[in-house]
């Protein structure tokens, strides 16, 4: 018998959800069976693969209702469900438009003019899943879809903190008959996640720098390529002559939607001092303006803490910072509400890098602020983390921004903005240091992950070729 896994509503604090892990004989055979699959969905080409995921949209907007209720409940917060939901059916449309020429052969000449080559490429049959809760929906389809146009099949594991939405899901997945052969969502947590690693060809993992290590290790072993997408701690820089009134808005946002439980959310602030003052207050008036969205789930911008853990985290970072000397200018606290654990958004300063809250991720509404004396030293705080993953740059001068930009170890940067990377797909983009590995999920070399490159060498002439054995 497989434990049963019990699931918390962020909400209410009650567990009043389950689920059942599949066995491993049994995962075992779901992955024969979209082996199988796969055989017919490379053979429909890209143009019969474009129309199936057409009527996988259709299957999702369908079961649109089902799928929001399940994201609010899974999750506590409403207009962030609704926007994953959007950004899944554009991400279906834009590969769809791209997969095609992405997946042209192409002829090309090499460097002996009697040998042709033709450069195909040959998908992996079985790609893995393993996704976390912060964005449920999204983050268990970012990599499905350009590896289900690529020609693979697709095995995914959604997080079992947040595993509602899969009902709803694959509803829609099972009304399109060649996809259900294909796409699988399994239910389940570590132990699930470990057990499918050891059936795929590839594994795409986001999650933590923890979790990351061991899917790492477990896909070297089987000589299988691991994508991993991990933690982050983003610096945002503000030159003196940023617009304030921008930077502000943009900083609180970055940091604060989804209740900071973003792997690319503003985590720490860097201000040049002549400005410091001013754009702290302004940012604490702004912080002011936002609510929590309790007692119902419509009523403000700032969601639970969708894990107990998570609350955990956040208060230890809280109160080590306020040990060592911060001073905290609004929210600042965890605090719990009807069940659910709330944080509403913090404004810190008088912080420093001997602090958790300016070194270690905290998945939280919280805004710490030190002050900057010179670029070289705002350079230097902003690479001191063993976090890459991306960052954001305030200036006048979109220049010198993209100079401080390429002095900085991270892989996405928004300039005078924050957060773009998770609006705006098309930019490829690395994780840098402990945030990740692999290749860019992001443009269009994401789809190029799933796909292994096949040369064909042609030879085109009879004469024999000058490096044979001599017959003379
Ligand atoms: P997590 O590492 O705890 O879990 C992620 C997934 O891994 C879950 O589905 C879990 O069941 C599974 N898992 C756990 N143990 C496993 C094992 N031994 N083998 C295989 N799978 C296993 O992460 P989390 O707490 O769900 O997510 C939060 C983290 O994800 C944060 O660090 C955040 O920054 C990161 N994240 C990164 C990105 C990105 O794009 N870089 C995006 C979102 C979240």
């Amino acid at each position: 018998m497989n434990k049963t896994i019990e699931v918390r509503n962020p909400r209410t604090g009650k567990f009043d959800y389950v689920i059942i892990p599949p066995p491993p004989k049994l995962l075992s055979q779901q992955c024969h069976r979209l082996r199988r699959g796969q055989i017919a969905w490379e053979e429909i080409g890209i143009k019969g693969r474009i129309a199936v995921l057409q009527q996988w949209k259709q299957a999702i907007l369908a079961e649109r209702q089902n799928l929001t209720d399940a994201l609010v409940n899974d999750t506590g917060r409403l207009s962030v469900s609704v926007l994953e939901i959007d950004s899944v059916i554009n991400s279906i449309d834009r590969w769809c438009n791209l997969a095609p020429q992405l997946l042209q052969p192409t002829a090309k000449n090499t460097s002996i003019p009697f040998i042709a080559l033709q450069q195909a490429a040959v998908p992996y049959t079985l790609v893995g899943v393993i996704s976390p809760w912060n964005f449920p929906f999204f983050l268990s389809n970012i990599d499905t879809i350009p590896a289900l146009l690529a020609g693979c099949a697709v095995i995914v594991k959604p997080s079992e903190i947040t595993p509602r939405f899969v009902a709803p899901l694959m509803t829609a997945t099972n009304t399109v008959p060649l996809l259900r052969d294909v796409l699988n969502f399994v239910e389940g947590g570590g132990e699930t996640g470990a057990t499918l690693i050891e059936a795929v060809d590839s594994i795409c993992f986001t999650g933590s720098v923890k979790t990351g290590r061991m899917v790492g290790e477990s896909a070297a072993k089987n000589f299988i390529p691991a994508f991993l997408e991990l933690g982050g701690k983003d610096p945002a820089i503000v030159l003196e002559s940023a617009d304030l009134d921008l930077a502000t808005s943009a900083i609180l946002w970055g940091s604060v939607v989804n209740t900071g439980q973003s792997c690319l959310s503003i985590e720490r602030i860097y201000v040049a001092e002549q400005i410091f003052a001013e754009f702290y207050h302004l940012l604490i008036t702004k912080a002011h303006s936002l609510k929590l969205a309790y007692p119902t789930v419509e009523d403000g911008e700032i969601g639970p803490i969708i894990t107990e853990n998570q609350a955990a985290i956040i208060k230890e970072h809280l109160q080590d910072a306020i040990d060592k000397g911060a001073t905290i200018h609004c929210g600042g606290k965890v605090e719990e509400l009807g069940g659910g654990w709330w944080c509403r958004p913090t404004v810190i300063t008088n912080v420093n890098h001997s602090m958790k809250i300016m070194t270690e991720e905290t998945f939280g509404p919280i805004m710490p602020i030190m002050s900057f004396a010179t670029i070289e030293e705002a350079i230097n705080l902003a690479n001191d983390s063993i976090y890459g993953l991306s960052g954001a740059i305030f200036s006048e001068s979109i220049e010198l921004a993209l100079q401080i930009g390429m002095q900085i170890d991270v892989g996405g940067i928004s300039i005078n903005d924050a957060g773009l990377t998770s609006m705006i797909q098309e930019g490829e983009k690395n994780s840098f240091k402990f945030s990740g590995l692999g290749g860019s999920r992001m443009g269009a070399a994401s789809l190029q992950r799933f796909l292994r490159k096949k040369a064909f060498l042609i030879k085109t002439n009879t004469n024999k070729d000058p490096w044979w054995f001599s017959e003379e």
